[in-house]
């Protein structure tokens, strides 16, 4: 059994324990992380819609406006800050501000493109194979969870110079401000590089053990380029006299190839699959947790039954024992016809009878000395037995 083999049965087994109750459990916690994802995406939604579509020539004027109306306005309305939805080209900051610093510097070098660019990422890909091991058997799920390749991503370096958007026929602009902001960006790939890697003996047992060892590693180079449009979608304000775009958390995006009506039936849909994925999750969990909590409530009870049932039994069995040893007790002072004495001690009268063989020939104390005998037998016809019952007459 291969340790994937393995990590699927522990799965399987932890899923079904108690009757379910892990996976209705873990259904829940999906079923309860939809729903935030719901509200997430449906707020920033009816975020963006009410968001009005501006011209980045128009930002400064907006803003001056707003700033002035924000000091006869409340305190709660000029806590959101101000969305707004611009598309312009991108720039980099020292093409559109002169004394910024020297223009050459206002790029990154790309070594792989002539594309001048404002961002750019390389990043190392290694691709893992996981073949059919000769040891164990992959099986469908597997594949399945595992797919052929295993990929893993590595962001090697990232570079990136102050770069703004701007409308290519007016001068204004307005600064993309990059920071805290953990967004996708419409990066392109300008360069694409796989390399095989040679097979070690070390790789070959891995293998033979049916363990995923890389095969190849992919090379990326993304960029942003200039002269690229794009939809920046952000907070907005004035910093000396211009106007910053900064991301906002509550938002799924920042800067992106998409329009604004693009983006509003893009959260619309998603909107829609997390609603009904929340309500489909909710249920399900809900009637397997609802089965799991009944069963084991059941379970619970008739345990419960049960060791009343014990105990009351072995209080009754205490009394008769009790009652058992007080009348042996009497039994040595009387005298008892031959016929009924304990075929053990001879002094007592007979009140046990050995259970399966049924005979009545010891006295209640000679018979528990016979049961705890290490393999015990009914003095008269040596069948083993289990156990005695004491015979009351009445
Ligand atoms: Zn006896
Ligand atoms: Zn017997």
């Amino acid at each position: 059994m291969s340790s994937n083999d393995r990590t699927l049965d522990l799965i399987s087994r932890i899923a079904f324990a108690s009757d379910g109750l892990v996976s209705g459990l873990a259904l829940a916690y999906l079923a309860v992380e939809t729903w935030r994802k719901y509200h997430f995406t449906s707020s920033a939604l009816r975020r963006v819609r009410r968001a009005q579509p501006v011209q980045i020539s128009d930002l400064r004027s907006i803003l001056a406006s707003s700033d002035s109306d924000d000091e006869h306005k409340s305190v709660s309305d000029s806590s959101l800050p101000n969305l707004v939805v611009v598309r312009g080209l991108v720039k980099p900051r020292s093409a559109v501000d002169g004394n910024w610093m020297n223009s050459k510097s206002g790029v990154v070098p790309s070594i792989n493109s002539d594309e001048p660019a404002v961002v750019l990422q390389k990043s190392q890909t290694y691709m893992y194979n996981l073949w059919t091991s000769f040891l164990g058997r992959r099986t469908g799920l597997q594949s399945l969870i595992f797919g052929r390749f295993l990929k893993e991503q590595k962001c090697i370096s990232f570079r990136m110079v102050p770069f703004v958007l701007a409308e290519n026929s007016h001068s204004d602009y307005a600064v993309i401000c990059l920071e805290g902001s953990k967004h996708a960006l419409p990066l392109i790939t300008s360069y694409q590089h796989l390399q095989s890697i040679p097979s070690s003996p070390y790789t070959i047992l891995q293998a033979f053990l049916g363990q995923p060892y890389p095969v190849g590693l992919l090379n990326e180079e993304k960029i942003l380029p200039i002269g690229k449009e794009v939809t920046a979608v952000g907070a907005c304000y004035l910093k000396d006299g211009i106007p910053q775009i900064e991301s906002c958390k509550d938002i799924p995006y920042f800067l992106s190839d998409m329009t604004k009506d693009q983006m509003e039936a893009d959260l619309a849909s998603e909107t829609t699959i997390l609603f009904w994925g929340g309500i489909f999750l909710g249920s399900v969990s809900l009637g397997i947790l609802g089965y799991a909590i009944n069963r084991n409530w059941r379970k619970w009870y008739d345990w419960w039954q049960q060791r009343r049932h014990r105990q009351s039994r072995n209080a009754a069995a205490a009394v008769a024992a009790a009652t058992a040893l007080a009348e042996d007790q009497a039994d040595e002072m009387e005298e008892i016809p031959d016929g009924q004495l304990c075929v053990v001690c001879l002094t007592r009268r007979r009140r046990s009878a050995f259970v399966p063989c049924g005979h009545r020939v010891c006295c209640h104390r000679c018979a528990l000395s016979v049961e705890r005998d290490l393999s015990p037998k009914c003095p008269i016809c040596r069948q083993t037995i289990r156990s005695s019952v004491i015979v009351f007459e009445s």
